[in-house]
């Protein structure tokens, strides 16, 4: 049997059960690695998202597409930056 730390109240837990016996937290993987994928595509939204808001904001009070194309670059970044994230 080995003890992991809580990741709520950092007591000692045994391995084998399910939630903390100090705090009652349910026991969790302390640094669950997550997979490049979901990284990458949350990289992806992120970035089309921060290009987006850069547009808009450069293009804001002027004629023509530029504010309208940094709006679709930001709403385009949340499907992939959502998806990233509920991958793991
Ligand atoms: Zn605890």
């Amino acid at each position: 049997m080995a003890l992991l730390k809580c990741v709520d109240c950092e007591q000692p837990i045994s391995d084998r059960a399910s939630k903390c016996p100090h705090c009652g937290a349910p026991k969790r993987a302390q640094h669950r690695k997550r997979s490049a994928r979901s990284l990458a595509l949350e990289r992806l939204g992120f970035a089309l998202i921060a290009l987006g808001a850069v547009l808009m904001v450069a293009g804001a009070g002027s004629e023509g597409n530029v504010a309208r194309v940094g709006g679709l670059f930001l709403l385009a970044g949340f499907i992939p930056f959502l998806i990233g994230r509920s991958l793991d």
